[in-house]
């Protein structure tokens, strides 16, 4: 433990965010680190519990009041090998994960958690600057090959574990860079893509073999590529958008956030737009986000930095309590308001409201919507109307999409429509074929998809070699 009384001496302080009125004039990372100091000081408020409970907390199991008391004693380099040993990219989590860790810290009884993601990302951030993140090429080389489908978290996880244990490991990515959501979805504002492809870099030289433009199931024939491979790790992601199959639907200027987002990505980035796809811009318009979740959160700062006339976020279920009751959900995730730094910058929040029609003359110009109750029935006399120019559907994904590599394989799936397969073996109902991350779980989080890629590989090393030293 650092500092034995720390917890009762210094406040709580976090990262804060540059000015909304500076932020939305750019799309690049506005959140304002704290210096060496304050980091460290904020490690010191770490108690050391007995049960300590961010560990379970943290879908990757980081050994947080390890390294918290490691940054105290200024010990930055150990701290960064402590938390690589858990978790391969910690400054991911560090800028985009929810942090459950800090909901289940026993100082969020009082509401004031250790700052546990903003320590892990500034370790991060460090070993990248000290040049103590280097590549980590295995000593011996198993001769067996594995190939791993899709470049999300899940799937650099997975391809950097198994490639550490001395594999061959080829991963195929059917767009032109990795990262999945990481780089095609999460827009930069939330973190700048350099992160990705420097962790790419540093798989390339651990040996992992990418493969670009390789759309598996569809122009790349999956059998073929599963005869050449000892095994494969299916990580694709859940990439079924939800729909809305209300009256007016067809109406152009309604789209998936999915189809706005990535190319907000690819302007930046300077990567051309897909082919068949339209240019979206909320440039000038009157934008309806309909979902409030991150997707939601996203398309709103993308809007607004695009010089949207106004946002509204609409979301089906009623606002939740500003605050839980800790005695009742301590040490779990609780459900309370959320206000990402997205719906600071302008966005209208409207909860308890369904969208029943689009109207328009071929083009939307109106939502047609009603107050639903909490069973989402709807209020009499509740209907209202909302002006749009352009509408984003961002309420969530349903599965992975089955069309092309799933089907080609003839996977077994689970009633919500994932690849089939447990937490402990991956396996799918195929031989030699394993399934990790989204694509396993449906839609969830960067921290899981990390924990699913780890401890798939170590499923994978298992089944190759009989035994693992990977750890789980
Ligand atoms: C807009 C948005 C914002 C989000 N924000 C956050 C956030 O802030 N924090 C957080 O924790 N989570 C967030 N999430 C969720 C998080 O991004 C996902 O849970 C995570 O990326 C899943 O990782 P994955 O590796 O399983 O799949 P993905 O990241 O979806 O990657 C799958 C990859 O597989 C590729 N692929 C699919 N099929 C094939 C095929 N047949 N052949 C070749 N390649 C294929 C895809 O092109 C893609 O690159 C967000 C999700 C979205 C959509
Ligand atoms: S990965 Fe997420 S849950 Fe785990 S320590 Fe980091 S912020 Fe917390």
């Amino acid at each position: 433990m650092g500092k034995v009384t720390g917890f009762l001496e210094i406040e709580r302080q976090d990262r804060r965010y540059a000015p909304a009125s500076d932020r939305i004039r750019h799309f690049r990372e506005f959140v304002i680190p704290l210096s060496e100091e304050t980091t460290r000081d904020q490690a010191a408020r770490c108690m050391n519990c007995g049960i300590p409970y961010c560990h379970t907390g943290c879908p990757v199991n980081n050994q947080i009041p390890d390294w918290n008391d490691l940054v105290y004693r200024r010990d930055w380099q150990a701290a960064s090998l402590n938390l690589h040993s858990t978790n391969n990219f910690p400054e991911f989590t560090g800028r985009l994960c929810p942090a459950p860790c800090e909901a289940s810290c026993t100082l969020n009884l009082d509401d004031n958690p250790v700052t546990i993601k903003t320590i892990e990302c500034t370790i991060a951030d460090r070993a990248w600057k000290e040049g103590w993140i280097v590549p980590e090429p295995p000593a011996h080389r198993t001769g067996k090959k594995v190939a791993v489908i899709g470049s999300g978290p899940a799937g650099l996880a997975c391809a950097q574990q198994l490639a550490r244990a001395g594999h061959e490991v080829h991963l195929f990515e059917r767009w032109a860079k990795a990262g999945g959501l990481l780089t095609y979805g999460i827009p930069d504002f939330k973190m700048e893509k350099h992160h990705v492809f420097r962790r790419v870099e540093q798989m390339e030289a651990e040996g992992v073999v990418f493969h670009y433009g390789a759309h598996v199931g569809v122009d790349v024939p999956v059998e073929p590529l599963l005869a050449e491979h000892d095994a494969m790790v299916l990580a694709g992601g859940a990439e079924q958008s939800r729909d809305l199959p209300i009256p007016g639907r067809e109406l152009s200027g309604i789209h998936f956030a999915m189809d706005f987002l990535p190319q907000q990505n690819r302007r930046i980035s300077g990567e051309p737009p897909l082919g068949d796809m339209p240019a979206i811009s909320a440039n000038r318009k009157h934008v309806i986000v309909i979902g409030g979740g991150d997707t939601g959160s996203d398309c709103i700062g993308t809007a607004i930095r695009q010089g949207a006339l106004s946002v509204t976020n609409l979301e089906l279920l009623p606002q939740p309590p500003a605050k839980e009751n800790k005695l009742l959900t301590w040490p779990d995730w609780p459900l309370k308001l959320r206000t990402s730094a997205s719906h600071e910058e302008g966005a209208e929040r409207e909860f308890a409201v369904m969208t029943q029609k689009f109207s328009g003359n071929g083009q939307v110009e109106r939502l047609h919507c009603v107050r639903v109750d909490p069973k989402l029935a709807p209020v009499a006399d509740s209907e209202f109307e909302l002006k749009a120019d352009l509408v984003l559907l961002a309420m969530g994904f349903v599965h992975p999409v089955h069309e092309g590599m799933i089907a080609a394989l003839e996977l077994e799936l689970d009633p919500r429509g994932n690849v089939k397969a447990d937490t402990k073996a991956y396996r799918t109902s195929l031989a030699k074929v394993f399934a990790a991350g989204d694509m396993r779980r449906g839609q969830s989080l960067i921290v899981w998809a990390i924990r699913e890629g780890r401890q798939a590989a170590a499923a994978v090393d298992e089944f190759l070699m009989g035994q693992t030293n990977l750890p789980r």
